[in-house]
């Protein structure tokens, strides 16, 4: 259209481009009262056990539900957010609300809660989470923090006085979105992570580019069990996908072939089946019935 009918393919992108910015500037202003408005919620996505099959936990993952626009995705505003600092309070009602609704939840299945670098690096932050953690009731070992290596590229001086606060109190803390960026060596060396979640790009590419992305994802897992750390493979969707990542000794696996994100009640349904097992669903579903 651009080629042929120029001016017009012109004035189409610029529409485009202007309710972009509008959009941006309406969830800007509107994100300031949002948290008062009760506009948030939490979606939970069941964190699966490749070995067994069975649902170890969620993360727990923030929705916005707004007036106008409807349920806004975090990439559209967790950004805007770390802009003003507004995601410390945001994400202290994320952090408590995701260890209230799990202090109910049965026994072993754990929380993971995202935390953005922002939040991270606040001198108050190890005791925000023990406040959590006293307040709902859950047991340390339950709750497990991602953190980005956004978190290293702060460069504040406090980040290690913070995972060595958070280690003592017993949360677990795992790396998220590993092998983006610059996922040195060296993070993993001086923080004490739990696991590592190998980013979705991976998973994604071990069928397009597949012996180079398999090759990583074998090196992710080697380092990280001679480390002592689980392995997430993020963003699993196809069975053939699934099969690759059981095959490579990924301890743990999310991705829309078990569910998407779902609200509280629905996840509870699915991981309190009887055996607490879980079905592929969709594609994995079509193939084997
Ligand atoms: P993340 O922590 O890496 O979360 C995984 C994202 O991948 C989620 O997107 C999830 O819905 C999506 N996902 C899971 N399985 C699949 C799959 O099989 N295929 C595909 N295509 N996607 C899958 P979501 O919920 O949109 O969140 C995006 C990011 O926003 C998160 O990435 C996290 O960095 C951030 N985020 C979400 N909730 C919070 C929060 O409460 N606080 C902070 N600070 N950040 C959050
Ligand atoms: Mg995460
Ligand atoms: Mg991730
Ligand atoms: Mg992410």
């Amino acid at each position: 259209a651009a080629k042929h009918g120029g001016r017009g393919g012109f004035r189409f992108f610029s529409r485009e481009l202007l309710q972009a910015a509008e959009q941006r500037k309406t969830l800007e202003e509107d994100l300031h009262d949002a948290l008062e408005r009760g506009q948030f919620a939490l979606h939970y996505q069941p964190m699966v056990e490749a070995r067994t099959n069975t649902v170890s936990g969620a993360e727990a993952l923030l929705r916005w539900n707004h007036p106008t626009i409807g349920l806004v995705a975090p990439a559209s505003f967790i950004g805007i957010a770390e802009e003003s600092k507004l995601i410390c309070r945001i994400g202290e009602w994320v952090l408590r609300k995701a260890c209230a609704d799990a202090a109910a939840w049965p026994g072993p299945l754990r929380i993971a809660v995202n935390v953005s670098p922002v939040q991270f690096i606040e001198p108050g932050f190890p005791a925000l989470v023990a406040n959590a953690l006293a307040a709902s009731g859950l047991a340390p070992e339950r709750l497990e923090l991602e953190i980005t290596e956004g978190v290293f590229l702060a460069g504040s001086s406090t980040t290690e006085a913070t995972f060595n606060a958070l280690k003592s109190l017993g949360v677990r803390l795992a790396l998220d979105d590993f092998g983006t960026g610059y996922s040195s060596l060296a993070y993993l060396k001086s923080a004490p992570f739990d696991k590592i979640k190998i980013d979705q790009s991976f998973v994604r590419g071990a069928t397009v580019d597949g012996a180079r992305n398999r090759a990583i994802i074998t090196a992710i897992v080697a380092l990280a069990r001679a480390l002592d750390m689980e392995t997430t493979a993020e963003g699993v969707e196809t069975f053939d996908q699934l099969d690759m990542v059981r095959g490579l000794e990924v301890s743990h696996v999310q991705g829309y072939i078990y569910a998407r994100p779902m609200p509280e009640a629905e996840f509870l349904a699915n991981a309190t089946q009887a055996d607490w097992g879980i079905e592929p669903s969709g594609y994995a579903r079509q193939r084997y019935d």
